[in-house]
């Protein structure tokens, strides 16, 4: 008997149709012989409809009433699960995030879990009795309902299955794994078996959502075996127990895996696209010490995370052109403190842009192998897609590109590394 974390994103419980296949898919496990707990998001569509309801409500409203809005529709679904396995038959109960409790920071709309200590759940797991959690919600130290950012059940599943020391998380989707890229873009985009936890990491912060970006930390951390795949599966489909997803896995089984030739080693593991980032030109910035911290301390106070960052050659009269990106929802904020300190930073003018795109290619096989990013930029080049920034980490090259070219990226490069399979993805 295994103790496992089953989580299912917001198509898998968009209708009470779609509910009821995810409560045979969890009856299943369970009859299996499993103590299951299970971790839901809102129905597909749900936050974005609640977040809007807050934006009309008061432009610039308070995070905490804001949470105390967005958390609702992970309370309908997880109700709705409980309700629907108990039609089956099953027992099973609903426990939100201050029941259980899951303990948060303060920071509302982007809290991170602090602890999860439940003797209860866990006792009522040990009865048999299936717990469906909410995802993305907690609770602070002073009582109020919190958040964890955009797609933040994965790290609430992640979160329970380090406190109850799971066996596995499985997290249920409606795509059947990591692919090398994002399927729905690259029709002949190949499921892979297995991907590192670094690889995974780096893939999700750089757009990659089929995992949130802190879900893949806190596993590598508290080593949670994580598992992606199918919601959308047929009563004849292989069970979770047999591992027919994407494993997360360490560098250690990676090199098991490839030794046993389960696993071939790749260069490239895969290309993400992030489409959510906005560039500011800042012109005739003064070519001296300081200038750049002046531009970067208010911002950094702000917290605004800029991403890529490039000085252009200084020009003749001991000036430069800063570039830089930034979330696209923090743009006019940026814009506003940089215009505030004008006087300050001394540019002559600011430039926007949220039409770009950041293309990039991941892979470990970077760290012992030269040519990945010469290789993107000739594939790049060759269809004339210009760039207009770049960034490098060990195992990652990014470059930034007219948001319109997006697809014509992705496509391009995952030909040149040769990532293409024969068949296309469904
Ligand atoms: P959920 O609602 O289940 O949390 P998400 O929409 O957050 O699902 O994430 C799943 C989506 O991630 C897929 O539909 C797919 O379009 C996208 N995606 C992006 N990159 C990849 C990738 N490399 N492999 C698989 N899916 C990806
Ligand atoms: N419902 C939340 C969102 O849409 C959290 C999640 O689905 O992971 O961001
Ligand atoms: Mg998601």
């Amino acid at each position: 008997m295994a103790r496992i974390v089953m989580k299912f994103g917001g198509t898998s419980m968009a209708g009470t149709e779609r509910i009821r296949r995810v409560a045979q898919i969890v009856r299943k496990q369970q009859a299996a012989g499993h103590e299951v707990a299970v971790v839901v998001s809102a129905m597909a569509g749900e936050t974005d409809r609640l977040v809007n309801f807050c934006r009309e409500a008061n432009a610039l409203y308070d995070p905490a009433e804001y949470d105390v809005v967005v958390a609702s529709g992970e309370q309908v679904t997880s109700g709705l699960l409980a309700l629907t396995l108990q039609s089956l038959g099953c027992k099973a109960r609903s426990w939100l995030g201050w029941q259980v409790p899951v303990k948060t920071i303060e920071a509302h709309a982007k809290a991170r879990v602090e602890t999860i200590d439940s003797p209860e759940l866990l006792e009522s797991l040990a009865r048999g009795e299936i717990a469906v959690i909410p995802g993305f919600q907690g609770v602070s130290a002073e009582g109020r309902i919190t958040t964890m950012g955009r797609g933040g059940s994965d790290t609430s599943a992640v979160a329970v299955a380090a406190a109850i020391k799971a066996d596995r998380c499985d997290i249920y989707t409606d795509v059947d794994g990591v692919y090398t890229t994002d399927p729905r873009i690259v029709a002949k985009a190949k499921k892979q078996k297995a991907v590192t936890y670094e690889e995974m990491l780096e893939l999700a912060s750089v757009g990659a959502k089929v995992l949130q970006t802190r879900s893949v930390g806190l596993a590598m951390k508290e080593g949670v075996r994580l598992q992606v795949l199918s919601s959308f599966l047929g009563d004849d489909a292989i069970p979770a127990d047999e591992l027919p997803g994407t494993m997360i896995v360490s560098d250690d089984e990676m090199n098991t895996l490839v030794e046993n030739g389960e696993m071939e080693r790749q260069l490239v593991t895969g290309i993400a696209h992030d489409k959510n980032e906005a560039k500011i030109i800042l012109t005739r910035v003064p070519d001296k010490p300081g200038a750049v911290a002046h531009i970067f301390e208010p911002l950094a106070d702000a917290s605004i995370n800029v991403d890529m960052i490039i000085q252009n050659v200084g020009r003749d009269k001991g000036e430069t052109d800063v570039t830089f990106t930034v979330p696209q929802a923090d743009l006019a904020r940026a814009q506003a403190l940089l215009e505030d300190r004008s006087e300050d930073i001394g540019f002559n003018r600011i430039i926007t842009d949220s039409k770009i795109a950041k293309i990039s290619v991941v892979g470990v096989g970077m760290k012992s192998h030269a040519g990945v990013a010469s290789s993107m930029f000739r594939a790049l080049s060759d269809r004339g897609i210009n760039i207009q920034a770049i960034s490098t980490s060990e195992i990652k090259v990014s470059v930034l590109i007219d948001e319109d070219e997006t697809e014509l990226a992705v496509r391009v490069l995952h030909t040149a590394y040769g990532l293409d399979g024969e068949d296309e993805a469904a």
